[in-house]
């Protein structure tokens, strides 16, 4: 039997080469596009009172929305083209040079987004004319609404155009050194009897090494790693935060989680219910982590051993296996998603080979241009890898079914709380179906261990995100925080999550330094959406399994529509209300199910 390589995705389609005429006229088209609504927002809508004719009005906005798209459409094309060049061979210097041009663009189309905002706000109270006379206008209600909604929430234009070029040498700058710091970080350590030197990323994955000593090893070195590197790594954070303070002060915010959960499409009255929840499943949490301490053969679990691998599990599978459970899967829950699948394995949007120069993990990315998406992920032939593939192909589905629908780009627009719903429903579709075929008590346990860890990863250890941040903004109003003192809050932010649940001497209070989400100043607060996409996508799941196959219909105008209208809303589709906790409780049971398996399985 011969056994094939996992493929290579095949991007040819959309542009020949980088170095190609094609590629180069779209990057001068949107350059053009660039300049020319730059010019229409400062020459007509900067003069724009808000009492002109609503004909007048709605010409300008039904121009500024054509062109937006039209801009989104072509930066989205060209930037997932030279994605797909870096992620996977990082030695490629022309793709380099491709994306750095291409940071510039970034921002010129920020201060668009500023000026599209403001003016937006300016017309505001004559939105509902507007509505009326240009379906256009209509379709995109939910984008005017919302943008007019956060205008209220801008400095002056000069203050919001300032702050844009500034943050290239203030908070960007600052994010970029805490990548550089922590990318190109190692140390010496001994693994399999042989000292070798490891780049941060690789340390840190000693964590889920079968031996208990080496785990511990990984840790002791991560300690003093990060120790002889929390100077300049506090600076970076002192230094975003104190920015992201400044500007929210100045804008009229009334405090950091403000900004965040707009973004999310969520009010604080659903972030509240949800957190609510969450805190009170860390007792069943914290019991599942007992009973692996025990099959571990410990008294308590120190931080080391949180990704120490329990059970066995099948980890030989061929990307052809991989492939054929993914498509009889997602085959008994919808022809549509079936078909999906595989036309993206027929036409090569998949990425799965591992190699020399290409980034870990996996993603998947829209390619608007084309109306695709490709998905990038390192195939392993491990159960892990194939309920990868089926949560990224989730993320494609998504994309289609907006694709399908005839959405414009503005709106796609997904925030994070919904983005994984399909992604999380594609990966329990696959990891359910698998989960019947165990055939020992070791796969099942494994298998249950990989499920756990990842929601108690979701839940528990988020919400110690959460209360972290939240802490750090607080005390960084004040003055700034010292690296033992960023240390101190996310120690007390573990210890009020975990609990009892680990050994309280060997938590990880360096847990700051080489997270990424901590040091983005456009998107504070990158934790609970990851909790809100689990369990909301994880109640949609109960309610599939309640009406069957009447479900996928719904189900799939809610992935395209996710970009139009509050969380909320779209839940009470489903007869949900994500504002109380009740929803949220149900969700959580699933995962008590598993804890109570898990514990019966590890004799606790
Ligand atoms: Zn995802």
């Amino acid at each position: 039997m011969t056994t094939q390589l996992p493929p290579r995705w095949d991007l040819s389609n959309v542009y020949p080469a980088l170095s190609s005429t094609e590629f180069e006229a779209d990057a001068a088209k949107l350059n053009t596009m660039i300049t020319e609504m730059e010019g229409l927002l400062k020459e007509k809508a900067a003069g724009t009172t808000g009492s002109e004719a609503v004909g007048e009005l709605t010409t300008l906005a039904s121009q500024l929305i054509d062109r937006f798209n039209q801009l989104l459409l072509t930066a989205g094309t060209l930037r997932a083209y030279i994605e797909s060049f870096i992620s996977t061979d990082s030695y490629n210097k022309e793709a380099l040079r491709r994306e750095s041009e291409f940071d510039t663009v970034g921002m010129k189309i920020n201060q668009l987004e500023v000026l599209v905002l403001a003016w937006i706000g300016k017309v505001a109270p004559r939105l509902p004319e507007m509505f009326k006379a240009e379906p256009k206008l209509e379709a995109h209600r939910y984008f005017l609404e919302e943008y007019a909604r956060q205008s209220k929430y801008m400095m002056s234009e000069a203050e919001e155009m300032l702050a844009s070029e500034l943050k290239l040498t203030g908070s960007n700058a600052w994010s970029k050194l805490q990548g550089m710091i922590t990318s190109q970080a190692s140390a010496e350590v001994e693994v399999d009897g042989e000292v070798k030197k490891l780049p941060s990323p690789a340390l840190i994955n000693l964590r889920s090494h079968p031996d208990g000593e080496t785990r511990k090893r990984g840790y002791e070195v991560e300690d003093k790693l990060w120790t002889s590197l929390k100077v300049p790594l506090a600076a970076a954070l002192n230094g975003i935060k104190g920015e992201v303070n400044a500007l929210n002060r100045r804008r009229g915010r009334e405090d950091a989680v403000h900004s965040a959960i707009d973004m999310a499409h969520i009010d604080r009255q659903t972030l509240e219910a949800m957190l609510g929840a969450m805190q009170d499943s860390f007792p069943m949490f914290r019991r599942y982590m007992k009973a692996k301490a025990k099959y571990l053969g410990k008294e308590k679990l120190p931080w080391w051993d949180i990704f120490a691998p329990v059970g066995e599990v099948k980890s030989d599978y061929t990307f052809d296996e991989a492939k054929e459970i993914i498509l009889t899967n997602f085959g008994n829950f919808a022809p549509e998603l079936k078909a999906f699948a595989q036309n993206a394995f027929d036409h090569n949007w998949i990425d799965a080979e591992q190699r020399d120069g290409k980034r870990g993990g996996a993603f998947c990315m829209d390619v608007p241009g084309v109306g695709e998406s490709r998905i990038l992920s390192n195939f392993d032939g491990s159960f892990d890898q194939i309920s990868t593939l089926a949560h990224e192909l989730g993320h494609g589905f998504h994309n289609d079914c907006a694709v399908k629908a005839g959405k414009t780009e503005i709106q796609k627009f997904t925030p994070m709380t919904l983005a994984e719903t399909a992604s999380i429903m594609c990966e329990t579709i696959v990891t359910s179906a698998l989960m019947k075929e165990v055939k020992n008590p070791e796969e099942e346990l494994a298998i249950l261990e990989s499920q756990l860890n990842g929601d108690s990863q979701v839940i528990v250890d988020i919400y110690s995100r959460y209360l972290f941040e939240k802490e750090v903004f607080e005390r960084r109003e004040k003055a700034e925080l010292n690296a033992d003192e960023i240390c101190e809050i996310m120690e007390k932010a573990q210890l009020a999550t975990y609990g009892d649940g680990l050994d309280e001497r060997y938590l990880q209070k360096w847990m700051w330094t080489w997270k990424p989400h901590y040091y983005s100043a456009g998107l504070s607060f990158y934790n609970f959406p990851y909790a809100f996409g689990l369990l909301f996508a994880t109640g949609l799941y109960a309610i599939y399994q309640q009406r069957g196959p009447a479900f996928v219909k719904d189900y799939m105008d809610l992935l395209a529509s996710t970009g139009e209208a509050p969380a909320a809303d779209l839940a009470a589709r489903f007869g949900i209300d994500i504002r109380t906790r009740k929803f949220w409780e149900d969700s959580l049971k699933v995962a008590e199910k598993r804890v109570e398996r898990y514990c019966e399985l590890a004799g606790y």
